[in-house]
């Protein structure tokens, strides 16, 4: 018998985009113009390291649309970014940069490495052949790069500094900088921010009471760090935390601040005394209220969803649920606010980093977190009403709001 052949990623995120499409009734040309990447780039990227040989890795930039404005999106240093899962977060962050209404298109970037196991100077070295290889497709009015997983502010320091040896002094041409090199204040707690937020506006249209609310967040890396203690500071209960290594479990609640504090002592949260251990896939099968995935993609398959105990997930990563498995959880009445509305904080506080970057002017945090909040909460607003207008579910809801505005630039813009 015929085996079907698994889907790619890229694939998967064309299931939600065709779902889409098909209720907004858009016609052939577009829908094929609108799933496929505008341009993409492979580059290798050869690296000195410190032992003296030549490592060869490699890279890419895909920009997928640019019709509501420059491309926009994040580089990810991570041994599986290939060039599909590039495509298929390029996407995603076509149809994030529209539905939270943000002049942007959608692209990604990507180095297959572990960033873990190369030195700081490696890194930097890395860092600025990349930016030289993708260097003609990238511009403040073209392409902004940003941090994503295995990148930090330091990477857009030194993206900036290997374009400003090219062009001149250009802040605007990455966001998530550090703060002292015209980075936004508030930037790097963004994107928690948002999912704290957004929990704090859902709770109200599910009923659900947060105070001492028990949440369980896969991730302590920047976003499920922020979000864990954010979410704790509102008076939810965090019952469990993970990293790639396994996590740590304590159903009183863990003293996330505490926990934040030892992991930037010992680097990491293994050996934590404030809870037990549990395993990453243990973690999002625990009975609790919220679930928030906020690391890899692809956690909750068709093989684990009808194991989730959770009422409510929250996507904080992008895309760690598979369609199939999207399909069991809704069909079993979890309500799941999907990534593209949920992780958008990050790049939302991007768009402000880069105006204040081109107005040459500075925001105070106060500022950037209200607007951050109005920006966030008027989507999954609009998200709400339509999902509960049309019965469809909120990824539904938000996939059709994000490809509607796409599909009307490119009609504005008469390129068909
Ligand atoms: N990498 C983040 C994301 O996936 C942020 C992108 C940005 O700020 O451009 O949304």
């Amino acid at each position: 018998m015929l085996k079907t052949p698994e889907l790619s990623i890229f694939d998967e995120v064309n299931l939600f985009f065709d779902d889409a499409a098909d209720r907004l009734d858009l016609n052939d040309g577009l829908r094929e113009m609108l799933k496929r990447p505008w341009r993409e780039l492979l580059v290798q990227v050869p690296v000195r390291m410190d032992s003296g040989q030549v490592q060869v890795f490699s890279g890419s930039r895909v920009q997928h649309n640019a019709a509501r404005g420059p491309y926009k999106g994040g580089v990810r240093y991570h041994p599986q970014a290939d060039i599909d899962e590039v495509r298929a977060l390029a996407s995603l962050m076509t149809w994030k940069t529209a539905l939270v209404d943000i002049p942007y298109g959608g692209a990604k970037g990507g180095v297959q490495v572990d960033p873990r196991l190369l030195s700081m100077s490696e890194l930097n070295r890395l860092t600025r052949r990349y930016t030289q290889n993708i260097e003609h497709l990238i511009g403040p009015n073209r392409d902004i790069p940003a941090p994503d997983m295995g990148t930090n502010a330091q990477t857009m320091a030194w993206m900036m500094d290997a374009y400003g040896q090219l062009h001149g002094h250009t802040p605007a041409i990455v966001t998530g900088k550090p703060v002292e090199m015209g980075g936004s204040l508030g930037r790097e707690s963004a994107t928690g921010r948002g999912v704290a937020y957004l929990l704090q506006e859902a709770a109200k249209d599910l009923g659900l009471n947060t105070d001492g609310a028990k949440i369980a967040v896969q991730g302590f890396g920047n976003v499920g760090s922020w979000a864990a203690r954010l979410i704790h500071d509102n008076g939810c209960r965090i019952i469990a935390v993970s990293s790639i290594d396994g996590g740590l479990h304590n159903a009183a609640g863990l003293d996330i601040a505490r926990l934040q504090r030892y992991q930037e002592q010992t680097g990491g949260i293994q050996g934590f005394d404030g809870g037990g251990p549990i395993s990453n896939r243990d973690l999002l099968e625990l009975e609790c209220d919220v679930l928030i995935p906020a690391a890899i993609d692809n956690v909750i398959t068709e093989d684990n969803a009808n194991k989730i105990k959770a009422h409510v997930i929250l996507e904080a990563a992008n895309h760690p649920i598979t369609p199939e498995a999207d399909r069991i959880l809704s069909g079993g009445g979890v309500t799941i606010l999907p990534d593209i509305l949920v992780n958008a904080g990050g790049v939302i506080v991007s768009y402000f980093e880069w105006t204040q970057n081109l107005q040459e002017f500075r925001w105070e945090e106060s500022r950037v977190n209200q607007e951050l909040k109005k920006t966030i909460l008027k989507a999954y607003h609009e998200v709400w009403t339509r999902s509960t207008k049309q019965k469809i579910t909120h990824r539904q809801a938000s996939f059709e709001i994000g490809v509607q505005r796409v599909a009307r630039a490119v009609e504005l813009r008469g390129f068909v």
